[in-house]
């Protein structure tokens, strides 16, 4: 093949760390995102799928024309599907019916066999953890991703994501914000830089409903309500979270996270998920509490907006869950 010539495969990573205009004129500080969302399969976890997939190829679990299954709140399962039929597998996987619409969509039109199963705690046998687990038992042969627990998913990210960041920031990273759903991201991405920096801050991001935030500050995974984030947030910890290298935590709520999600989209022109919003958010809280340290502070766009469009800019929606558009709350 031409030296220009690529691949999928070849495409995960390697994304822009963007300077976030508006909020880093403000505060003295800056915002850097890492652009996600220019993954080819549009999200964070193409990193994640691409990881997993190397692995289990290199260990002998994924076999030529195997099957993969997965459980997954949707973003995991696209890199896997994109992923994996550009490498001739068959992707299965088992995802909770509440998700925005356009990720079953996005699913389905690359092939994949999407099992939507009910919301259920985690307890439920009908979680669709479980579920993925066992398909992968009832059919032999079957490689279960299991993204939670699985070491290549934050292996990748201390790889490739933390490697990046280093060389995008010539060494300069006070602060890195992150939201997790596996851990992968932040137990990759945490220990790696601070092997580098050890004094790095790391803060972890959390969405209400999720127990990790009330595990950092007092060691009990405890949490009430619920969010509208997707892919974020758990109570349970997961291999993967275990590895992150955590100082402090901050509690971000839906309409903090949506004030976050429509002034980058009309200030900064970076239409974002819901667990960016998130991120973002926390990222610019902290830089508000610290004026004019000239910190760089590095969090992710884990996905594009668009990925959610028929619930974020989807007015009755977002009334139906009081949330309101407005100019960012102090
Ligand atoms: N944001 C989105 C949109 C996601 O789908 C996920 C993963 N489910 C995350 C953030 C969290 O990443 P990680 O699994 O690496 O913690």
């Amino acid at each position: 093949m031409s030296a220009r010539i690529s691949t999928l495969w070849d495409s995960v990573g390697n994304t822009p760390l963007l300077r976030i205009g508006t909020l880093s004129r403000g505060t003295g500080n800056e915002v850097l995102g890492k652009a996600e969302f220019m993954n080819p399969g549009g999200s964070i976890k193409d990193r994640a799928a691409k990881g997993m997939i190397r692995a289990a190829e290199a260990s002998g679990q994924l076999k030529p024309g195997g099957t993969i299954v997965e459980g997954t709140a949707g973003n995991t399962g696209i890199g896997l599907t994109l992923l994996g039929r550009e490498r001739g597998y068959r992707v299965v996987v088992t995802m909770p019916d509440n998700q925005a619409r356009e990720k079953y969509e996005f699913l389905e039109a690359m092939g994949a066999d999407v099992r939507k199963v009910p919301v259920v705690p985690f307890a439920n046998e009908n979680h669709f953890f479980h579920q993925a687990r066992r398909l992968a038992e009832a059919n032999p042969g079957w490689f279960w991703a299991n993204q939670f627990e699985n070491p290549a998913n934050a292996d990748i990210h201390a790889e490739t994501t933390a490697e990046e960041i280093w060389e995008q920031c010539e060494g300069k990273v006070d602060v890195l914000v992150a939201s997790c759903g596996t851990g992968g991201t932040l137990g990759g991405v945490s220990s790696a830089l601070k092997k580098k920096n050890p004094k790095l801050e790391v803060v972890l991001a959390d969405p209400s409903g999720s127990g990790l935030y009330s595990y950092v500050r007092e060691g009990k995974l405890e949490a009430t309500g619920g969010s509208i984030t997707e892919g974020i947030g758990i109570m349970r910890l997961t291999e993967n979270f275990k590895r992150a290298r955590i100082d402090q935590a901050v509690r971000v709520t839906d309409q903090e996270m949506i004030e976050m999600l429509y002034h980058l989209a009309r200030e900064d022109a970076l239409v974002v998920g819901t667990s960016a919003a998130l991120n973002v958010r926390a990222a610019w809280e902290l830089s508000r509490q610290r004026p004019n340290q000239g910190l760089r502070i590095v969090t992710f766009l884990c996905d594009h907006g668009s990925r959610y469009a028929s619930k974020v800019f989807n007015p009755a929606f977002l009334e139906s869950k009081a949330l309101s558009v407005r100019a960012l709350q102090a």
